[in-house]
């Protein structure tokens, strides 16, 4: 109940790395407390002062007996001083305290040099009379002096010069001194580092970084802990202690188990699967594996994380995802220079820290996303994380030792490589993994997603009933994805709905007995509640809980979806000339494209609108320049019945979904058809897309995607599929299924082109042809 009035003088404080304050007090007197007034949020109390200075000089009773004591004490003390060196200018300042300060304050100044126990100096604190308080430091005097002869004996004391240590932390110069007397009670902060230099010397890490360590910790003995420096550096010291730098997990890689693993997680995606499996076997086969780093490459949503944890499942290595999406920064990989303030190591060295081992698997991804900065390119900095070769000493600024980062296994994933860097790219293996089909969907969705959303909203099979018809209904015309995570998100909002009426099912079921429990106002509240229609099951009775398992059909859908997003609007769109469907590939899948086309009067102009990038817009006039020379031949006329297409006539093309750019050649050959189309007035077959880039001698070149772009072709139901003769390969890629329910036209010129996009064939008249010819 006693302490110590002080006055604040100073308060310095950080908050990085961790908050911490330094508080610099000046000591007024002591106290007692009388009564406590409150306690939160902070104690206040009545005290009453217990020692004021100017009370003993009056005390004339124990004068004698104290001046004895005082005078003993300040002998000791004096001793106590001169065996330490004088030369350092704060002990000389303590030699000439010793003489100009009041007897009485002695005690407590000594006490907080020398060397004693936390106990200790509250046993002073708390010894209110003066008499006690010099009986009781008399001893602890003694002893230091003790301490000190002795140490003179074996060696000439060491004396730390540093000024402001001795200013700052008395008793650390004291430190030096060590003291034949046990000392129990270290002080804390010592403590944790020496304790930090045992971790230092008994953890695994490498000769360089043990050396670099020991000598940071040199420093930071001598430093004061108020340095800014002092934090930093110490928390240096604890990451390189927290690194795994030996530990690791052990591998356990059975191919067959691997494979069936892979199989149970992930439905479809062969191709991905097949690859993982003989990376896998390589690696079984050869331990330390310096293969190349694999990447996945395609829409979002369809696996490519999740066969990343896979992957670190069977072979029981701890998962590490890394976001690299937007990164812009190479200090995000390779982390800062410790000169900066607030510096940190990179996401690398982090995501070891964090994972504890140093053969975990890593999943570098959105490598397609990092960005570009004055700070550097992040790219260069991933080249010599994911080099087999160089890895093995990678050097994080931060550390500034190398790290082995050779045991750790980099998946990539990316949406595209058109915009990963070719350096990164040529480091890394790029697997494909394409969307999925219609049938590939329903069965992941009642493989894997219900299953997993059930569980999510602690349902079960006999509470809700999903069938595949509802199924194909969500992914038709609630979604329009290459993936499955809206899918997803589709299936956990019936779920969510099926929940709230389960969950009022077991209401409804237990209410008789809350009624006789009496709780009057909880009872009315679920008569409302079941006053509000049912919007799940039409069947379900007001009265009852909703018979179980509540069926999903197609009303269910639309209660709990709403109205269907996406419809098949293909044969309305193309029921006027001047509109065809080409196939186009973005990074999220493969998409039908309208494109539309019509004609005015004017001056021969050329407008395009829908956001297109620079290869489109060329694309657009080579359509038209290939339909001007050929106007002849194929009879094509303006509204004045010209050849000249584009006598007094303007056109305009238009690409719907503005928000989107669009670019990239293979509108080619649907721009020539939307513009036949126009100026022969002919319709375009309903249900044909095509893709395709096209010359100006009216040649189709191949374009990439075709797999993505049949299955979006597929998606919306369309018939007949126009593709490049020379992309025919890819398509032994797609599904059997899909490949039947389509037939493909390969095309290596615009006839071919034209002749199947119309009913009936795109004839050329024969004397135009000779016309042309003569050209
Ligand atoms: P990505 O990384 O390709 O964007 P994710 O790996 O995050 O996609 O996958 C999204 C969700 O879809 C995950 O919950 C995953 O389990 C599920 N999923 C995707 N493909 C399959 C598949 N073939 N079999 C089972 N689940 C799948």
């Amino acid at each position: 109940r006693i302490g110590t009035a002080a006055l604040a003088v100073q308060v310095v404080g950080s908050n990085w790395p961790k908050p911490h304050y330094t508080l610099l007090v000046t000591g007024l007197c002591r106290f007692q407390i009388l009564q406590l007034l409150k306690e939160k949020p902070y104690p206040v109390a009545e005290v009453e002062q217990l020692d004021r200075l100017e009370q003993f000089t009056n005390q004339h009773k124990s004068e004698e007996e104290l001046g004895e004591l005082s005078e003993q004490f300040y002998k000791y003390a004096v001793q106590l001083v001169e065996m330490l060196d004088m030369s350092v200018p704060a002990v000389a300042k303590l030699r000439r305290l010793l003489d100009n300060l009041p007897r009485e304050a002695l005690p407590d100044i000594l006490t907080s040099i020398i060397r004693t126990s936390n106990r200790e100096k509250l046993q002073i604190l708390d010894a209110v009379s003066l008499e006690e308080r010099f009986k009781m430091t008399i001893p602890l005097l003694v002893r230091q002096i003790e301490g000190l002869k002795l140490l003179q004996k074996t060696r000439k004391p060491k004396q730390d010069d540093d000024k402001r240590v001795v200013a700052i932390r008395p008793n650390r110069r004291i430190n030096h001194i060590p003291s034949t007397a046990e000392d129990e009670e270290e002080e804390e902060d010592h403590d944790d580092v020496v304790m930090l230099e045992k971790k230092i010397r008994t953890s695994s890490m490498s000769e360089q970084a043990l050396k670099v360590c020991l000598k940071e910790i040199k420093r930071l003995k001598k430093m004061p802990q108020s340095m800014p420096e002092y934090a930093l550096t110490r928390n240096y010291l604890e990451l390189m202690v927290e690194l795994p730098w030996n530990k690791s997990t052990k591998d356990r890689l059975e191919i067959r188990a691997a494979r069936i693993l892979l199989d149970n997680d992930h439905y479809a995606m062969e191709k991905l699967k097949k690859r993982v499996l003989e990376y896998l076997a390589v690696r079984q086969l050869k331990n330390n594996l310096k293969g190349p780093i694999l990447c996945f490459v395609g829409p979002p949503g369809v696996g490519k994380t999740s066969v990343g944890r896979s992957i670190a499942k069977t072979l029981g290595r701890e998962f590490h995802r890394i976001a690299l999406g937007g990164v812009c920064d190479q200090s995000d990989i390779r982390g800062h220079r410790r000169t900066y303030v607030g510096s940190m190591p990179g996401r690398i060295i982090n995501g070891l820290k964090t994972v504890g081992v140093n053969n975990p698997v890593f999943l570098l991804d959105e490598v397609d996303k990092l960005g570009k900065s004055l700070q550097g390119d992040p790219a260069a900095a991933l080249l010599e994380v994911l080099d087999p070769e160089q890895n093995h000493s990678f050097t994080d600024h931060y550390l500034n030792v190398a790290f082995d980062l050779s045991q750790v296994l980099f998946i990539a994933t990316a949406n595209t490589t058109a915009t990963i860097p070719p350096a990164l790219l040529d480091r890394m293996e790029i697997i494909q993994v394409p969307g999925y089909t219609q049938e590939e969907k329903i069965e992941i969705a009642h493989r894997h997603l219900i299953p997993k959303q059930l569980e999510q909203h602690g349902l079960t099979p006999q509470q809700i009933q999903i069938p595949q018809v509802t199924t194909l209904d969500i992914i038709t015309r609630y979604t329009r994805e290459a993936g499955v995570r809206s899918l997803d998100r589709k299936l956990g909002a019936i779920c969510r709905a099926v929940a709230v009426k389960v969950a009022e099912g077991q209401h409804k079921e237990t209410k008789p007995d809350r009624a006789e429990v009496g709780e009057g106002e909880d009872c009315k509240e679920h008569v409302t509640e079941d006053a509000k229609p049912e919007s799940i099951s039409d069947a379900a009775d007001l009265a009852l809980p909703p018979e179980m398992p509540i069926l999903i059909d197609f009303h269910a859908l639309k209660d709990i979806l709403g109205p269907p997003m996406y419809e098949m609007e293909v044969s309305e769109r193309l029921s006027q000339p001047g509109v065809a469907i080409g196939l186009a590939w973005t990074p999220l899948g493969g998409e039908i494209m309208f494109v539309e086309a019509s004609r005015m009067d004017g001056e021969g102009q050329l407008t395009l609108t829908g956001q297109l990038g620079d290869v489109m817009k060329e694309s657009a006039h080579l359509a038209i320049s290939w339909l001007r020379s050929n106007a002849k031949r194929y009879q094509l006329t303006n509204a004045s019945g010209s050849f000249d297409l584009l006598d007094n006539t303007d056109i305009h093309l238009h690409f719907p979904a503005g928000a989107v750019t669009k670019d990239g050649p293979s509108a080619g050959v649907t721009i020539v058809t939307c513009l036949a189309s126009l100026f022969s007035g002919r319709l375009v077959c309903s249900d044909v897309a095509m893709t395709g880039e096209i010359t100006l001698r009216g040649l189709v070149l191949p374009v990439g995607g075709i797999k993505d772009k049949v299955l979006a072709a597929h998606r919306a139901g369309l018939k007949r599929v126009i593709i490049p003769q020379r992309n025919e390969k890819d398509l032994e890629e797609i599904a059997v299924n899909v490949r039947q329910d389509l037939t493909f036209v390969m095309a290596s010129c615009l006839d071919e082109v034209l002749n199947a996009a119309f009913d009936g064939g795109f004839a050329v008249k024969p004397r135009v042809e000779r016309l042309n010819s003569k050209l």
